[in-house]
């Protein structure tokens, strides 16, 4: 097999070197290595062996509310006022962000911009998200992110039918973060578990969707779910369980173990799975020599690694 061509479709690419080091900091690490930003892409591609990127916008928000409210008594008044106006300073943030990877991409032919639109991070404002919709369309994004999980909202909320309906019409993809990742409400499923999102799927069917972390927690559910919906795309981000092996499983045993990686990727379909892997949160090389190690035919790898990837965004 010749060196196959690698798209990479979930990157949480970052404005500059300082910010990727703050946001996935490694202890240790030079400032050379912290390339998944502008001032970095030429060497970083170069590293990882990389033709493009999806840059996928996200801003674990939540968090970093959570984070300035601890050390006020949970529940009280105060804690609330504190919420309430930190959550419209956090929601312009995801905005500038998703302003700036628009305009950046205009300058940069390897990166295809998705920005983070959802019903969370606008803490239920629906006009608030149809608008930053149509803004940063209008400016050229190319897909939308969502994330359950961490913006806390079930994929089915009634809030979002109108982004659904919106993207469906226009053809322009979502993803999504699907699995274990975020929060729950108490005594129910978490909020990003497979199964939430099929009534979006009935509802939509025409919706073009990539499911992200394909090979993760509740792997079992998106059997079904690609058996049932021809329109649903997956992303192999979070890798396969394989101890001591190359690149990380995000959920380390409930991930699909990496003996029966190839027979998973051929139930789900190879031409309907796309390589991604959550960089710079994890490795990009260590996943492609996974990949090319399974045991598929090079035009099963070749399409995992980059052409269902070009077919799907038209690039
Ligand atoms: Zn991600």
């Amino acid at each position: 097999m010749n060196v196959p061509e690698v798209i990479d479709v979930h990157v949480h690419y970052t404005r500059n070197r300082q910010q990727e080091k703050v946001v996935f900091n490694h202890p240790g690490w030079p400032d050379e290595w912290y390339n998944a930003n502008p001032e970095g892409i030429s060497q970083w591609f170069q590293d990882e062996g990389l033709a493009h990127i999806f840059a996928i916008n996200y801003i674990d928000i939540n968090r970093i509310i959570d984070n300035r409210v601890a050390r006020l008594p949970k529940g009280s008044d105060e804690e609330a006022a504190a919420r309430k106006e930190l959550q419209p300073q956090m929601t312009d943030r995801v905005r500038q962000f998703n302003e700036w990877v628009c305009e950046y991409a205009k300058t940069e032919s390897r990166v295809t911009p998705y920005v983070n639109v959802d019903i969370g991070v606008f803490y239920g404002d629906q006009q608030a998200m149809m608008n930053e919709l149509e803004e940063r369309l209008a400016q050229g994004a190319k897909g939308v992110k969502i994330h359950p999980g961490l913006s806390r909202f079930y994929p089915g909320d009634e809030k979002m039918f109108p982004l659904y309906e919106r993207l469906s019409s226009l053809g322009v993809p979502i993803l999504s973060d699907s699995g274990s990742a975020g929060g729950r409400e108490p005594g129910s499923i978490a909020y990003g578990e497979p199964d939430n999102f099929i009534p979006v799927f009935e509802k939509f069917p025409k919706l073009r969707f990539i499911m992200a972390h394909l090979t993760t927690a509740f792997w079992d559910e998106r059997i079904a779910i690609a058996k049932r919906f021809p329109e649903v795309y997956y992303d192999i981000s979070g890798g396969f369980y394989q101890p001591n092996g190359n690149g990380r499983a995000r959920d380390a045993h409930r991930c699909v173990p990496i003996e029966d990686a190839a027979r998973y990727l051929k139930t789900i379909g190879t031409d309907r799975c796309m390589f991604g892997t959550d960089a710079p949160g994890s490795e990009v090389r260590g996943y492609v020599r996974t990949i090319l190690g399974l045991d598929l035919s090079d035009n099963e790898k070749e399409n995992i690694l980059a052409k269902n990837a070009r077919r799907f965004q038209s690039i």
